[in-house]
């Protein structure tokens, strides 16, 4: 189970012994085990450097993030079974309590490397109480973000459902998604999204589940919605393609260990 460090910083001394290792060596990419059997996040006795962040304790080892220096040469970085993999492609490899921590890593990383400077004053920024970053200047206190995006399955309530297509995802269909507006509730993002994406309308919108999703920093709401009027008409600009699929006879679906495919069995297993 992992434990969050809270308030978020670094205790003033670690526990000496075993540590959990998330170096990221590029924007997105982390040196992980990897063998045969499969990935697993590092495990190491040799203390993590001074300026790692602290993330918290997995399963009671401490987490810590941090960017190594690189060796003129990037791949000797790589070990034996040490490899740098992007973060995307150890979905459905790390178990999944290590890809959370990997996620939420990857997030804080790039979060301390863009928030140096005050977006009110641009003057320098520290780090605060928690993960905040506060201007000396002026006061001005900002935080790592969340953008919430909505993802939205949109059933008939006779067995189908509105799976759409987008330009390079071959032969692969999925839910409708998109990014909630300020001022905006995620029903209302529902709502609105099934119009502009596929001119249809929607009733009912059911949260079903999140899914916190690191590129660069979304949280997926999950929502199930019941469909109420209109022809699909797909808008060109963002899909290929959309149509009413029957639960017994569905294209190509997402992988898994994506909400929208999640989603998707759990209608599936209702119908
Ligand atoms: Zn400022």
């Amino acid at each position: 189970m992992f434990l969050r460090a809270y308030p978020a910083g670094k205790p003033a001394v670690l526990s000496a012994g075993l540590q959990i290792h998330l170096p990221f060596v590029a924007e997105g990419e982390l040196l992980v085990y990897h063998d045969r059997h499969g990935a697993h996040l590092l495990r190491s006795e040799t203390p993590a450097p001074a300026n790692a962040l602290y993330l918290g304790d997995l399963d009671g080892v401490p987490c810590l993030a941090f960017s190594p220096a690189l060796p003129a040469d990037d791949d000797a970085v790589e070990a034996e079974n040490v490899k740098r993999l992007g973060l995307r492609s150890l979905f459905g490899h790390l178990p999944d309590e290590e890809i959370t921590v990997a996620g939420y890593a990857s997030q804080l990383i790039r979060w301390h490397k863009n928030a140096r400077f005050c977006p009110a004053c641009g003057g320098p920024t520290h780090n605060d109480d928690g993960w905040n970053q506060k201007c000396a200047a002026c006061g001005f206190s900002h935080y790592p973000p969340a953008t919430p995006a909505v993802l939205i399955l949109v059933h008939d309530g006779a067995g189908n459902i509105l799976l759409a297509q987008k330009e390079g995802w071959g032969k692969r269909y999925s839910i409708l998604a998109g990014f909630v507006e300020p001022g905006e509730s995620l029903e209302d993002c529902c709502r609105r999204e099934t119009v502009e994406e596929v001119q249809v309308t929607v009733g009912e919108c059911t949260y079903d589940g999140s899914q916190t999703w690191p590129f660069p920093h979304q949280l997926m709401v999950g929502f199930i919605c019941c469909y109420e009027s209109g022809e699909i008409v797909p808008d060109p600009t963002e899909l290929s393609h959309a149509a009413w699929f029957h639960h017994t006879n569905l294209p190509e679906l997402p992988p898994p260990y994506a909400l929208s495919r999640q989603l998707i069995d759990r209608w599936i297993a209702q119908q």
